[in-house]
């Protein structure tokens, strides 16, 4: 009987598995379902489809590059316990995306549109920022069957594992929340700035993508389509680097609000 007790607190324990922890980059007392080790497990599982299904760039001066920026960022961030990596995906899609455990990609479409090291940097910053918030986690447990995420965290061969993981890996295609995005430019600042970079080159950015995104506004998997909320986030980026918001953020976000 007593044994019984002790096999049910145990499931109960695996369903649940909620973890409660503090998050040095959002600051706040964090409700998760998954620890790091497991975060690593899924995310391991979900860079071995990536890797799969697209071609990275494997030019050394490219790749060395932005592993340079990548590494003098991540060394700055709220997160110590886990090993962030970088690839360029070999394609013209202009977009940059990470998923749990540390992996950050970034598309050669939109490296070629980043001409200084600190427009780079800005990116990256962001999608590092997504990584130590936790938000692709968050949105993942959310969103998603505890128990795919349970059989992809385990890292098991099994069939499932992989169509579970391609239906992470569509998600990562879908926005962020409004909150999301701003927090993440809030901790790109941060990082930016901490690393050496100028945050003020984060802004250049989004307005040369949202430039490219009026011209061809219907594209697949754009920027904007992960990342909405242009003239918003340009106002916080501005704020946050500032302190205050600016006349031309103002006018932008009020004509934002009539769209
Ligand atoms: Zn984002």
């Amino acid at each position: 009987m007593l044994l019984r007790k002790y096999y049910l607190i145990v499931v109960l324990v695996f369903l649940c598995g909620c973890t409660s922890e503090y998050n040095l980059a959002t600051g706040k007392e964090e409700r998760l379902m998954y620890g790091t080790d497991k975060e690593i497990n899924l995310g391991n599982a979900i860079a071995l489809q990536i890797e799969k299904q697209v071609k990275f760039v494997t030019d050394l001066d490219s790749n060395a590059r932005v592993h340079k920026i990548f590494d003098r960022l991540a060394a700055v961030s709220d997160r110590q316990d886990i090993i962030f990596t970088v690839n360029i995906i070999d394609d013209d899609t202009v977009n940059a995306f990470s998923i749990p455990g540390g992996y950050v990609y970034i598309h050669k479409g939109l490296l070629d549109k980043l001409k200084e090291d600190d427009q780079i940097a800005g990116v990256l910053a962001h999608e590092i920022a997504h990584i130590t918030a936790k938000h692709g986690l968050k949105r993942m447990q959310n969103s998603y069957g505890a128990l795919l995420l349970q059989i992809a965290s385990f890292g098991s061969g099994e069939p499932e594992l992989a169509q579970g993981v391609n239906a992470i890996i569509t998600s990562l295609y879908f926005a962020y929340s409004r909150e999301d995005e701003y927090e993440a430019d809030e901790l790109a600042v941060k990082y930016t700035q901490k690393a050496g970079f100028d945050p003020h080159k984060m802004i250049d950015v989004l307005e040369v993508l949202k430039a490219e995104d009026e011209k061809a506004p219907l594209r697949q998997a754009n920027y904007f389509r992960t990342h909405p909320y242009p003239n918003e986030r340009i106002a916080v980026v501005n704020k946050t680097i500032s302190g205050k918001i600016s006349f031309r953020d103002y006018l932008n976000l009020i004509g934002s609000d009539k769209q």
